[in-house]
This record gives C-alpha cells, sequence and structure tokens, in this order.
C-alpha cells in the first residue's frame, strides 16, 4: 500500500485555526501515514502534535517555518527534523515571536492613524499565540466589523504598499539554513513557486540548503516538475505539503497534497546520514 505525507501544516500555535491535535485528527481522515507540523516561526506545537500523533499511529516530524530573506526577497525556510529543545532555536524563535508582538502593533497603529478603531489587545487575544500576523490582525477587523472579509482586510489595509502595511523583520537565508542545521533539521526552500526568484536558489545551496519544496497546494503541475528538476540538478531533497491553515482560507487544504512516503525516507536517512558524519566528526576530534 502507497504511504503518503503532508510536511507543511499550520496549526493555533501561528496563523493556523486548528489546534494541533485537530491537524492531526484531519491527517487520521485523510489517511496520511507521516505528517510535519510548521508553524510560522515557532515550534511550540511540536509537543502535543507528536503526542497526538503517537495516539493515532501517524509518524511526526518536528518543523517549523522560518522567516528569512534572499537579497531583499522574503522567502521562508521550512525546518524538519529539529530539536525541539535546541536553546538555540528557542531563543532565536522567541525572538522572532517578539518581533511579530511588535510588528502587530505598529500594524494597529497604522490602522489607528487611517481612522481605524481596532485595539492591538483583540488582535493579541483572537490570536491567542506567540508568533501572531497579518491573518490574525484580518480576522480581527473582521470580527469586529470593519471589513467583511479577510481578502477585504488585505486588499484595503494589510497588503504591501497599503496604509497599514509593515514589513516584517528577516534572518538572512543562510542564517535561518545554519539555525535549523545547528539544531540539527534538514533545511528546505518552502513553496519556491510562489516567490519565483529562483535566481537565489544556487546561493542557498552553497549556504547548505538540503532540500526543495517541490509539491504544495499552491504550485500547478508544471511549477512541481520545473522544482523537481531543480531538485535533481542540485541534489536536493524533495518535500511536499498542503500548508493548511486549517478554516484560515475558506476550506482546509489538508488532503490536497499528498507526498509519496519514499520522501519522507530520503529526509530521514539523509538527516541519520548527517547525524552519522557529526558523530564521526566529533570522535575524530577525541575528548576536546
Ligand atoms: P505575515 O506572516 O504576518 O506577513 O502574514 C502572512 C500570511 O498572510 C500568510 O499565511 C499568507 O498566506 C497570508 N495572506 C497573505 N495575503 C492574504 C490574503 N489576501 N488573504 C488571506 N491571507 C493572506
Ligand atoms: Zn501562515
Ligand atoms: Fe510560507
Ligand atoms: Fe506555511
Amino acid at each position: 500500500m502507497t504511504m503518503f505525507a503532508d510536511l507543511h501544516l499550520h496549526s493555533h500555535f501561528s496563523d493556523g485555526t486548528y489546534s494541533p491535535e485537530e491537524v492531526v485528527s484531519h491527517a487520521q481522515k485523510h489517511g496520511l501515514a507521516a505528517l510535519a507540523l510548521t508553524d510560522h516561526d515557532t515550534i511550540e506545537g511540536c509537543v502535543r502534535a507528536a503526542q497526538a500523533c503517537a495516539a493515532a499511529g501517524i509518524e511526526f516530524i518536528a518543523g517549523t517555518e522560518l522567516t528569512a530573506e534572499q537579497e531583499g526577497n522574503e522567502l521562508h525556510l521550512l525546518g524538519y527534523l529539529v530539536d525541539i529543545d535546541n536553546p538555540r532555536l528557542l531563543a532565536e524563535t522567541a525572538k522572532f515571536q517578539m518581533v511579530r508582538q511588535n510588528r502587530i502593533r505598529e500594524i494597529v497603529a497604522r490602522l489607528n492613524q487611517a481612522k481605524v478603531a481596532l485595539d492591538a489587545e483583540e488582535v493579541f487575544a483572537l490570536a491567542n499565540c506567540r508568533a501572531p500576523g497579518r491573518p490574525h490582525v484580518a480576522r480581527a477587523l473582521v470580527q469586529a466589523g470593519l471589513c467583511s472579509s479577510l481578502d477585504e482586510a488585505f486588499e484595503r489595509f494589510l497588503r504591501r504598499n497599503r496604509p497599514a502595511w509593515v514589513p516584517k523583520f528577516k534572518m538572512s537565508a543562510a542564517d535561518a539554513i545554519e539555525l535549523i542545521h545547528h539544531a540539527r533539521g534538514m533545511a528546505v526552500l518552502a513553496h519556491p513557486g510562489l516567490n519565483r526568484f529562483d535566481e537565489v536558489i544556487p546561493d542557498m545551496v552553497d549556504a547548505g540548503l538540503d532540500g526543495i519544496e517541490c509539491f504544495h497546494s499552491k504550485h500547478s503541475t508544471s511549477t512541481a516538475e520545473h522544482y523537481l528538476e531543480l531538485a535533481d540538478r542540485f541534489h536536493l531533497l524533495v518535500t511536499g505539503g498542503s500548508d493548511c491553515h486549517g478554516m484560515n482560507k475558506g476550506k482546509p487544504l489538508i488532503g490536497t497534497v499528498k507526498l509519496p512516503y519514499q520522501h519522507v525516507a530520503q529526509l530521514k536517512a539523509r538527516a541519520a546520514r548527517r547525524a552519522a558524519e557529526e558523530g564521526s566528526t566529533r570522535s575524530l576530534n577525541g575528548s576536546q
């Protein structure tokens, strides 16, 4: 029997609407054999997702989706199989979360300047997580009756070049890759088809990029094929996932992308190989 995975899922620990347990129960309904939780700039949901997966007989891959940039372009780096107790990963994601919270205050201040009477506390109460983002502001605007839909909130206020748009702090792609590796994870470029600046990929490969998310709910078949070719050319792992945010964007996307399990096996094999190599380097260095 062919087994499938979804390696890109959000929960309410960032801007998804499902709890980690709900994510897992939907995965179970879709017959997935493995899943990764990849909340933006946090790994907090992983403990609960791992427990729910264990109870459901689903293999769990600890993950996160770090916000990064390369040559001024925002891109997202998925970290898989990361050590969720790694002190530096915890410290860096905590910093990201602080920056996200300050950004919400700034977005709300700009809304207020535009005579939109929203309180940052309303956004924080609704978000109820440490990594809030624009989708939470959009939901708060709808909840307060100030916009009729999330799309309207983004169109009128939150998109780039709109009155309440505030840029987000990002670490460099190379730093994000290094951080993921430091936490013993594998670094994968998320949804490159949404960014469409493939010219940054060779530099990221030089920085240690391990894989590329070829399959994504917003990638067409030809986009997926294009990135499969790139993955082949640069000897990168192939991953995929739905990028489901629960009910955030109308209908849940979980189940729309089913990654053949062989790619999960390859991801784990490469991670294990690296761990073994690092182990032997350490023992070669003896007790230093
Ligand atoms: P942030 O991380 O705060 O910059 O927010 C990014 C999130 O906003 C991503 O999950 C996007 O998918 C989401 N987003 C961007 N544009 C829209 C839109 N027009 N409607 C709904 N969500 C959007
Ligand atoms: Zn998101
Ligand atoms: Fe993303
Ligand atoms: Fe995502």
